[in-house]
């Protein structure tokens, strides 16, 4: 059961028919609706806090520890509580990406339309095969690697079969790598990769995850462009060459920023309501302009956001009810 901090099961009042076991989006925002409105809870346990319960006790011992037991071992380890006898502090948090590097059924990557990238392949969260839509469902992304893993290792099998490597300046790229290793190991620079990367999670947490509005999403963007900005000037502690993990986190970091942005222009453009996509200022769903695939492009210039159709089969797009 999800609790409030007035004792109260709270999703009687957002998805009566589904209770808890509503789509994610629906039930983070429904947990964030009730932290907002003060009627969240503190770790400690009293009002006001930015969690609420969860509350597995009316399972007792024998379910929680044959059917849930990484979630009993996590609330021990992370916050000391003893889920078959206390409730849990739990809050929302981002633990997938829908949307993804373009790929058809076999991880073949799409340029645009249907045309596709010679030798580019990609499977797991990291690629959008578009099975998941706006809302990926409990446990689905195992199909990333069950099926579209399985797929796309079989399709590179056969793309590789009787085909040669095109010739490429090896040299020249090996060396502009290495230059920019050197460059970032050296720099004396002024900023922690840790504080840059802090800043930016916190960014994306405030600016773009259960609640967005345009206001909220434009100062993500204008924090996150200083943070680039900021960057250029980050250093290293660790100045080995051989299993540098700081290096890695920072060639990460860099990345990371950008995926950040693509996701804050995408969201700023898409002005509807659809699955996790939850805009304040555009509450509701709009198929006439919206029943679109975002593809975003992205290039040092800029980030060119573009719309491809959605196919429909089977199922028409309805409103959800619960
Ligand atoms: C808290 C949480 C709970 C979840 N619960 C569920 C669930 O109940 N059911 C479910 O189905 N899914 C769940 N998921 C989602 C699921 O775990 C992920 O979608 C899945 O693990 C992704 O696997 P992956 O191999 O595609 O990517 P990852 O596991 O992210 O692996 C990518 C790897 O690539 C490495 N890498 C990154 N950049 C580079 C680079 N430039 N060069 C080389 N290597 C690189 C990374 O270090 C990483 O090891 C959950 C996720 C989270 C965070």
């Amino acid at each position: 059961y999800l609790i409030n901090s007035e004792g109260d099961r709270f999703m009687k009042n957002y998805a009566p028919s589904r209770m808890e076991l509503a789509p994610r989006d629906i039930t983070s925002r429904a947990i964030s609706y009730e932290i907002r409105a003060g009627r969240g809870v503190h770790p400690d346990g009293s009002a006001g806090g930015p969690c609420v319960y969860l509350d597995l006790r009316h399972m007792g011992k024998e379910k929680i520890m044959s059917r849930v037991p990484f979630c009993w071992e996590e609330a021990h380890r992370l916050v000391g509580v003893d889920a078959v006898t206390q409730p849990m502090p739990i809050r929302p948090t981002n633990h997938y990406c829908m949307g993804g590097i373009p790929v058809n059924t076999d991880g073949r990557v799409r340029s645009s339309g249907d045309n596709l990238v010679e030798g580019f392949f990609a499977a797991g969260e990291t690629a959008c095969v578009s099975v998941h839509g706006a809302n990926r469902l409990g446990s689905n992304s195992l199909l990333e690697c069950i099926v579209y893993g399985k797929r796309t290792g079989a399709a590179i099998a056969q793309y590789v079969q009787n085909r040669k490597l095109p010739s490429v300046n090896e040299e020249h790229y090996i060396q502009a790598a290495q230059q920019e290793i050197q460059a970032l190991i050296k720099q004396p620079g002024k900023y922690r990769i840790n504080q840059i990367r802090q800043a930016f999670q916190d960014c994306m947490t405030e600016c773009c995850a259960v609640f967005r509005t345009e206001e909220v999403m434009q100062e993500g963007w204008q924090k996150i462009t200083e943070l680039q900005q900021q960057y250029p000037q980050i250093y290293l502690d660790d100045k080995g060459t051989c299993w540098n993990t700081e290096l890695v986190e920072a060639l990460e970091l860099r990345s990371l920023m950008v995926v950040g942005q693509t996701i804050l222009a995408s969201a700023l453009n898409r002005q509807e309501s659809r699955g996790a996509h939850f805009r304040e200022d555009y509450p509701q769903r709009d198929d006439p302009n919206f029943l679109q695939h975002t593809m975003a492009y992205y290039s040092p210039a800029g980030i060119d956001i573009q719309y491809r159709p959605v196919v429909i089969n089977m199922f028409e797009p309805k409103e959800r009810k619960y």
